[in-house]
């Protein structure tokens, strides 16, 4: 077996140059892999990952390898593998995830034509040049990933911009994916502030779609790790791993766009689209409607489905001038009912905010488009089908993994964290933490930035500024040039929310909570701030993803606080822990449940930016007052501009890089 990583290694020592930009190392061994000797395919694909990355490799650093997991159904080459069995498909999965060897390593890639064949089946049967096709546009855009953060290591290393020489007689100092200090001397093109969420995608988005525009970027993080309110935690003694921020996200093609890039995508896992969600109403969990069960679900009365369909057709209030709330949005299109029961719970879930202050155009901005579209929500709805349908079907990149099907959520395999820690490590030294922002001031067309490190006071000077930091912390570094957008931001309100994370045996879950198998099914649960309940909602965390916690016990969630409990920041954690338990046995667990096992308390004082009444305007007029200031080189990003949720805050990373590469491209022509 480590015969043929010889070879590889061998063959890679010995070739005689010129060296291409990428090199494909194509093993075709699919024919090792049946189901009686997976191991030795095992072996084969190992070796094949180790012989690109044993050292010393002669092959020079800007060649990008890229190894290959032959396709399992190219029919024309390989018939009998026409109609792979199942079995031998899982297998390979199990295989694939297990060794982990779908990730890319710093120096190799994969190309995975397992997926790429399975993408454009129907064409592969006709012709083999679609998968062909497919294949050659996947290398190029493997190897633009790679020149693109080769151009930002080089950057990083000081040697400024994508590999300058062509004949390949100076290789860049680091290799795509390096940890090195980067370079901050000089100016930098953009500094982006903050490595939650939003800053990371901003800076990969920046560094493998806008090299040429910002070639010198560096990513500044206050805290000694990056991911923000991503915090994933694990004990693998105890066989434990828990989330203490968010928890899932919608995986829209932003993230798994986000996941491909930063080398993760096969780490995802996804939740079973058909989990119920449950609404605790007038003393039982009961399941939100998830589509053929609209007409019968009994978490809303007839009268209210009725009230409810006839307001989505039209028969409501006409939309008013003024801005509204969404409870008052969806009192009068949809009724009380919805509001009461589905809504003001599903706020509290998203937000932990306050639906009488949540502005509907703000916190919901899509929703409320279609009344505005349509005339109505079903209207609205109708009008966007016959818009699309006149608009040619967007072509999906074919590197994404397929399309989640159904009403799923998304994590990674070792929790949410994955993503973020990924990125940092594909920017490698480009990444600075413990460095805190205290001070932005201007000089010139250029600003400088004054920070507090373990080193000590550090400055840097750059073109652009990226900042995805918290409103408030935004509003103390401008209040000096920008005093009214400084106001603005200070503004909104972040309120505190708890994330209390316990462990029960099985068995102390009731038992008509229980599905046959004895599993407890399901998303989650929401509790309406009118039932009694003082947790806003919990999270089955164990029955959405696999090994989050030993055999025999589940791992629960729950979120406590928000904009209608601040009392939550002065709790203990004793007393979170025990009013948790207390509302869990109300719904939940059995009377005679032992008591929990304290997993995690983490209490975010300043948890989520609020979209209330007036946040556009007020967002809107702080960006205006920046520009006004002449500070049109600081841009404002983060979660509060977004929206909350990791997709949209993933989302608007690649859109707000394209807007810091724009204003680059603007200063760089007045110069
Ligand atoms: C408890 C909780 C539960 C949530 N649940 C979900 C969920 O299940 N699904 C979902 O989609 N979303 C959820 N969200 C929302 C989502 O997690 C956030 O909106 C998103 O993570 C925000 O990312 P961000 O990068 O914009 O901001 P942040 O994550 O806040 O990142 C900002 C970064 O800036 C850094 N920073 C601050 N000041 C400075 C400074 N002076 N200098 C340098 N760096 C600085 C911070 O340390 C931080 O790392 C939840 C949020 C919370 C708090």
């Amino acid at each position: 077996m480590t015969h043929f990583a010889n070879e590889t290694h061998e063959y890679l020592q010995a070739w005689r140059g010129p060296w291409p930009d990428l090199l494909v190392l194509d093993t075709s061994v699919w024919h090792l892999f049946s189901d009686k000797n997976v191991s030795n395919y095992e072996r084969q694909m190992l070796a094949l990952r180790h012989s690109c990355t044993r050292r010393p490799l002669k092959v020079p650093p800007w060649v990008v390898l890229a190894w290959v997991s032959p396709p399992p159904r190219n029919t024309l080459k390989a018939p009998q593998y026409k109609d792979l069995p199942a079995e031998w498909i899982r297998l390979y999965n199990l295989v694939a995830r297990n060794q982990g060897f779908l990730q890319s390593t710093g120096r190799a890639h994969h190309l995975d034509l397992y997926a790429i064949a399975l993408d454009c089946l129907p064409w592969c049967s006709r012709d083999g040049l679609h998968v062909v096709d497919t294949v050659n546009e996947v290398a190029l855009q493997v190897l633009a990933a790679a020149a693109a953060r080769r151009g930002l290591a080089a950057a990083a290393a000081g040697t400024i911009g994508p590999r300058r020489d062509p004949v390949r007689t100076a290789p860049p100092a680091r290799a795509a994916g390096a940890t090195a200090t980067a370079d901050d001397s000089g100016v930098l093109d953009v500094v982006v502030v903050g490595a939650g969420i939003s800053g990371l995608t901003t800076a990969q988005a920046l560094a493998m779609q806008h090299a040429a525009a910002a070639p010198r970027i560096l990513v500044t993080e206050s805290r000694d790790r990056v991911g923000g309110n991503v915090t994933t935690d694990s004990n693998d003694k105890e066989g434990l791993l828990w989330e203490e921020g968010p928890n899932s996200f919608q995986p829209n093609d932003f993230i798994l766009q986000a996941a491909v890039d930063a080398g993760v995508a096969d780490e995802l896992v996804l939740g079973d689209p058909k989990a119920p969600r449950f609404v605790y109403w007038d003393k039982e969990l009961r399941p939100t409607p998830s589509g053929p069960d609209v007409l019968t679900f009994n978490l809303m009365s007839p009268l209210g489905k009725i009230r409810a369909g006839l307001g989505a057709m039209g028969f409501k209030a006409p939309l008013p001038e003024q801005e509204e709330s969404v409870e008052q949005y969806v009192r009068r299109n949809l009724g009380a009912e919805v509001f009461e029961r589905l809504i003001e719970p599903f706020c509290s879930g998203v937000y932990a905010g306050d639906p009488k202050k949540l502005s509907m155009k703000a916190a919901f901005g899509k929703v409320y488009d279609l009344e505005k579209k349509g005339g109505s929500i079903i209207g609205g709805v109708l009008k966007l089908i016959q818009e699309k349908r006149g608009q040619p079907t967007p072509t999906r990149n074919p590197a994404l993994p397929p399309k989640p099907q159904g009403q799923t959520v998304g994590s990674f395999r070792r929790g949410l964290k994955t993503l973020p820690d990924a990125m940092a490590a594909k920017l490698g030294g480009a990444v600075r933490t413990s460095w805190d922002l205290k001070a932005i001031a201007k000089e010139g067309d250029v600003y400088k930035l004054t920070y507090d490190t373990p080193q000590g006071c550090k400055e840097l000077r750059s073109r652009a500024v990226a900042l995805t930091i918290p409103a408030y912390v935004a509003a103390d570094l401008l209040e000096g040039a920008a005093p009214s957008a400084a106001a603005g931001l200070k503004s909104l309100d972040y309120p505190p929310v708890g994330a209390i994370t316990l462990a029960y045996p099985e068995s102390a879950i009731r038992p008509d909570r229980l599905d046959a198998q004895g599993n407890l099914p399901g998303f989650g649960q929401l509790h309406p701030r009118s039932q009694g309940i003082t947790t806003l909602g919990t999270i089955y965390s164990s029955s959405l993803f696999p090994n989050r916690v030993p055999k025999g016990q589940v791992l629960l969630l729950n979120y406590f606080g928000g904009a209608q409990n601040r009392k939550v920041a002065e709790m203990s954690d004793d007393e979170l822990v025990a009013q948790v338990d207390k509302d869990l046995r109300q719904m939940l667990l059995r009377p005679d449940a032992p008591a929990p096992r304290k997993v995690a308390v983490r209490v975010w004082p300043r948890a989520i930016p609020q979209f209330n009444i007036g946040h556009l305007e007020t967002v809107g007029g702080a960006q205006e007052a920046l520009r006004q200031a002449g500070w049109d080189g600081v841009l404002l990003g983060g979660n509060y501009v977004a929206g909350v949720a990791l997709g949209k805050c993933i989302e608007y990373g690649y859109t707000f890089a394209g807007q810091v590469a724009e204003q680059l491209k603007k200063t760089a022509a007045k110069a």
